[in-house]
């Protein structure tokens, strides 16, 4: 495996719109955006889970109350992302959170996320000033990016598998934590299948990059692909892919990681993948066409009744606990996470 430290900025951009199914947000706050409103007054907490640190800045609270709600808020998103494996991937990252006013007709309350690269990781969010706490825990944003801090940076060819996972876990991460109902989360994860399958083919998924009008497919083949790689490890080699990523981030990750997208499938497969993930990779990089969810979803006990319901059959025990080991709510496999 070969890791090469970054030689220049680089930045991981989420267009928020991508996996969102209200209005398109496509642009990030302008400058004029983020100054306005009232002075900066910074306020940064840590959250420790084991030997990793989250730092949590809110930049522009106008209030001590507001960076108190902004910060727990956080700490719940923090929390989700730790029922993956109990730690953070990273031994130390930063998240920022900007406060913007509303622009427009985009009432998203948080209109733009992005994980910055370069010394060190941060994500950062840009929230509405406005948007009250209800709001800011039914959005997805913010558990989105979180899940970037599981990936090193994997490029352009590799732009399938960095939003994929961070759309897989979006959703599973919030359902564990009891952000999202679990048959939600399904459905939430299905309605991305969906959009991604209506763009239609178009390039190899390695090749597809940042192709115009093909965001949806990248974003949710590859979740498309996580969901069947996890499904794979649970039912035929007693692991999942919260393990081997919790391996894969205790040997190999670090802030300056860089794989191409084979080296890091490779290492996922010396986690204790057991060839799952190459095997996938082959078939699902070189897809011009939507995967099917046909194997997953029976694996799992999910059909559609029609175009927009999906069933959940409790009829094979298997598939319901398959079903539960993957959404089912559990605390964070850890000690709390603390603020200071
Ligand atoms: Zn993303």
């Amino acid at each position: 495996m070969t890791v090469r430290a970054l030689s220049l900025p680089t930045l991981l951009v989420c267009a928020a719109l991508a996996a969102s199914a209200g209005p398109a947000r496509a642009q990030p706050p302008s400058a004029a955006d983020e100054n306005a409103g009232v002075p900066a007054s910074s306020d940064e907490r840590v959250i420790r889970a084991g030997d990793t640190r989250l730092h949590v800045i809110v930049e522009n609270a106008p209030s001590r109350l507001r960076a108190d709600e902004l910060q727990r808020w956080l700490a719940e998103c923090a929390s989700a992302a730790l029922t993956a494996f109990g730690r953070f991937p990273l031994h130390d990252a930063q998240v920022r959170i900007r406060l913007v006013p509303r622009r427009g007709r985009d009432s998203s309350p948080v209109p733009w996320g992005q994980t910055v690269r370069e010394d060190g990781v941060s994500v950062l969010l840009y929230v509405r000033e406005d948007a009250g706490m209800a709001e800011l825990r039914g959005d997805w944003t913010a558990v989105h990016e979180l899940s970037h801090l599981f990936h090193p940076y994997l490029g352009d060819d590799g732009r399938w598998l960095a939003e994929g996972l961070a759309s897989y876990y979006q959703n599973v991460l919030r359902a564990r934590a009891g952000l999202l109902d679990a048959d939600e989360a399904w459905r939430r994860l299905d309605g991305g299948f969906q959009r991604g399958r209506r763009v239609g083919p178009g390039a190899r998924m390695d090749q597809v990059g940042w192709s115009r009008g093909s965001t949806m497919r990248i974003y949710w083949a590859g979740a498309a692909f996580w969901l069947d790689a996890d499904v794979q490890l649970r039912r035929e080699h007693g692991t999942d892919l919260d393990r081997v990523l919790g391996r894969y981030s205790q040997c190999c990750l670090d802030s300056g990681s860089r794989l191409e997208p084979q080296e890091f499938i490779a290492a996922l497969d010396r986690a204790g993948g057991r060839g799952v993930f190459a095997r996938l990779y082959r078939r699902y990089a070189a897809m011009t066409e939507f995967p099917s969810q046909d194997a997953p979803y029976r694996a799992l006990g999910i059909s559609e009744s029609d175009k927009d319901t999906l069933r959940f059959s409790d009829d094979d025990a298997d598939a319901v606990r398959l079903r539960r080991a993957i959404m089912g709510a559990r605390p964070a496999d850890t000690a709390p996470a603390k603020s200071e």
